[in-house]
């Protein structure tokens, strides 16, 4: 009877990726939707003693026998929700980062991640580790669900998935997945709204260590402060530009106790006002 092995993950978190480099190290075919074909090219040979599939299917849903009755391992695959959300509206085209937040509150992205988060897979991989250290990864993937694994085919299967090597084959879904992309598009709004809607997963995956992360994005709105570059709304216009709270306590402190008050960038008017 065919093994079987489920890569699990929400949309856009490398599940193809790992579906694709997990048969070619079994040397399984693969199938990417249920009702598709089998697709074998993703694999230097093929044996009959395994088959992969991908799913997107809730840690709940779970299938403890497979679809072919012969038993099931899981692979689980979790990726930083941020970079998750500028891959949805990439792919989806959708034309702010807010939409894409509600296709992933239409698709139960906090069910999904915390359940997989609380339940596990029999093998558990991050987007992240898999681009930092893939080998390494795979051969540790096979050592826990086989027992035996080996380092060069490990090697030989990720240089081979390489984006490059794969991605004029598949133009319409492969994106070179940069890691911390959301660090370059998210500003000040979307970080706080994100933060809102998903900190809990982000907090229990280990991506963020509070729940003010979002704090020093860019605010386009605002404006920067002139001693430490930092956007802010709250603070004071001064004769050597606008400077948050913080800094221009510092300053007048400092200044008040060199003596030398006049000239220190002494408020002009609340920039609230
Ligand atoms: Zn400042």
């Amino acid at each position: 009877m065919v093994k079987e092995l489920l890569i699990a993950g929400f949309p856009r978190s490398g599940t193809t990726w790992m579906a694709r480099m997990t048969a070619d190290l079994f040397n399984a075919p693969l199938q990417d939707n249920p009702k598709n074909d089998p697709l074998i090219h993703f694999s230097r040979r093929i044996s009959d003693e395994y088959i992969v599939r991908k799913t997107h299917h809730e840690s709940i849903t779970r299938r403890k026998s497979g679809y072919s009755g012969g038993g099931c391992q899981y692979v689980y695959i979790n990726r930083d929700p941020r970079d998750v959300l500028v891959s949805i509206k990439y792919f989806k085209h959708f034309g702010s980062y807010y939409d894409a937040m509600g296709y992933m509150n239409d698709h139960n992205y906090t069910r999904f991640m915390m359940d997989w988060w609380a339940k596990g897979g029999d093998f558990n991989i991050s987007y992240e580790r898999l681009h930092e250290s893939g080998a390494m990864s795979l051969y540790i993937m096979k050592k826990m669900l086989t027992g035996k694994s080996s380092m060069d085919d490990a090697n030989e299967v990720y240089d081979r998935h390489k984006f490059d090597n794969w991605k004029d084959k598949y133009p319409g879904t492969m994106r070179e997945g940069t890691l911390g992309q959301w660090k370059s598009v998210f500003d000040i709004y979307i970080g706080k709204e994100f933060e809102r809607q998903f900190g809990q997963v982000m907090l229990n995956y280990g991506y963020t260590q509070h729940s003010d992360w979002w704090r020093e994005l860019p605010d386009p709105n605002g404006i920067l402060c002139v001693s430490c570059g930092i956007n802010g709304h709250d603070g004071l216009v001064t004769h050597n530009g606008y400077l948050c709270w913080d800094c221009y306590e510092e300053l007048e402190s400092k200044a008040f106790h060199d003596g030398q008050r006049k000239g220190s960038g002494a408020p002009v008017r609340n920039i609230n006002e």
